[in-house]
């Protein structure tokens, strides 16, 4: 089994770099979610749903890069499409052609989106979309859910604290800094709201009401369970920030994948700002900010004065730009329907095998994303999606049986769908999961 070669006497090549990485790198790595215990596999190829690792352990990879390929590992359409463009150059001063064709191939994937710009992160894409808000608008304040995730900008990060003593009141949630040293001026200017809450957040919002300058909404939150965002909640926020001038910016950078024009058509919301990132750059840096021509023109060069100057050396150079544009392409109606049905399907086969094995877990996600969860139901908001050190301690049992066993997971147990999976791959994850559980109980 795959066990064999890690378990041997001899040191696994995996251990041998993470040794040396540890002497040139921070934790030895650059992104702390690859860091596993006791050490991270080092990859030594990835093909179609499969990867494998430098000890030759193939598994079946259902956390595709963060949930950042739509299509799996070495799509050969994207690859002979990238290959022909790395001849030609990668990146320059000048524009390119694949720029102008990638942004016309998105804007028409959703009536939200007038105008786009390409970045090359997700972090990237929420920055550029909450400066565009200030710019528009005037106003210094951005909202954000209690504990949801947007990448590393200031703003963009607080609230997110696995130290509940730091949460303060439910009604009114606290601005918490993730990184030590973050000014006090930036937590005075985020307005932290609780999920699912209309009456409660809009109670809270009517106080920065002149202040605000958006509300920065993700509508499936991984750090909340991976529990969808109810239609109630965002048409709420959406009537409020209407009829007070205030943008509402959805980050899509994860739940683009969830409808042919992200989860936004499935709420029936229409943004003024989208952030965009991962799968929309077929397994290239990337991230995207689309939304309204008059929102949008705040980064207009040939206004004066720019309201918001709005650059960056490598956003959308050729290789991303053909990449996503090859990927989406990819990524029609039927192969987003399609994915939809087989992650509803992923769902309820690890539902059923969880009541199978008589755990303590249950199933989260929408659209072509799943997450398990050691807890009986799924949480209601930040608070409740809290795992305690026995829940985390049960998870990464769990964890290390179905990677051991051929299934790799994201860290936080959910796991994302690719093209390139079928109702095989599924199975394989279903039966898998169920002789964790049931591992979990012997
Ligand atoms: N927004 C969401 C919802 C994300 O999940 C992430 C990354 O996980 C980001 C933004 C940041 O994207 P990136 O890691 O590309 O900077």
């Amino acid at each position: 089994t795959n066990n064999d070669s890690i378990a041997s006497d001899e040191r696994s090549r995996s251990e041998l770099l993470y040794d040396r990485a540890q002497h040139v790198m921070p934790g030895g790595c650059s992104r702390n979610t690859v860091l596993r215990k006791p050490h991270p596999f080092y990859v030594d190829f990835g093909s179609g749903c499969y990867v494998t690792d430098l000890d030759g352990n193939r598994r079946i990879d259902f956390a595709n890069n963060m949930a950042s390929l739509i299509h799996g590992h070495a799509n050969e359409a994207i690859v002979a499409a990238v290959s022909a463009q790395l001849r030609r150059g990668t990146a320059f001063t000048l524009a390119t052609e694949q720029e102008v064709l990638y942004a016309e191939e998105m804007v028409d994937r959703s009536d939200s989106f007038e105008k786009i710009r390409f970045v090359n992160s997700g972090t990237e894409a929420v920055m550029s979309c909450l400066k565009a808000a200030r710019a528009y608008t005037g106003r210094p304040k951005i909202a954000k859910v209690e504990g949801a995730y947007h990448g590393l900008y200031d703003f963009a990060e607080v609230s997110q604290t696995s130290n509940p003593g730091n949460w303060g009141d439910a009604a009114q949630p606290a601005s918490v800094p993730v990184a030590h040293g973050t000014p006090q001026s930036t937590l005075n200017d985020v307005v932290v709201i609780p999920f699912n809450d209309a009456a409660r957040s809009i109670e809270i919002l009517e106080k920065h009401v002149a202040d605000l300058a958006c509300i920065l909404l993700d509508l499936v939150p991984h750090r909340i369970g991976l529990v969808p965002a109810q239609k109630e909640y965002v048409q709420a926020l959406r009537r409020w920030t209407k009829k007070n001038n205030v943008l509402l910016v959805c980050d899509e950078v994860i739940t683009f994948r969830c409808g042919f024009g992200g989860a936004q058509e499935h709420l029936d919301v229409s943004p003024d700002l989208t952030a965009m990132g991962k799968m929309i750059g077929g397994g290239f840096p990337v991230g995207a900010i689309a939304g309204s021509s008059a929102v949008m023109e705040v980064m207009n060069p040939l206004k004066s004065p720019v309201l918001f100057p709005h650059s960056g050396t490598f956003s959308a150079n050729p290789v991303t730009m053909t990449a996503g544009r090859v990927a989406m392409q990819l990524f029609d109606r039927s192969a987003v329907d399609a994915l939809n049905a087989l992650g509803s399907t992923a769902r309820q086969q690890l539902t059923e095998a969880i009541s199978v094995a008589g755990v303590a877990a249950c199933v989260t996600g929408s659209g072509s994303m799943f997450r398990i969860l050691m807890k009986p139901e799924a949480p209601a908001n930040y608070r409740s999606a809290y795992a305690s050190a026995a829940e985390n301690q049960i998870l990464q049992s769990f964890l290390d049986y179905v990677t051991a066993n051929g299934i790799l997971l994201i860290g936080t147990g959910a796991g994302m769908l690719s093209t390139a999976m079928g109702q095989k791959e599924i199975d394989q994850l279903c039966e898998t999961a169920l002789a964790g559980f049931r591992h979990l109980k012997a």
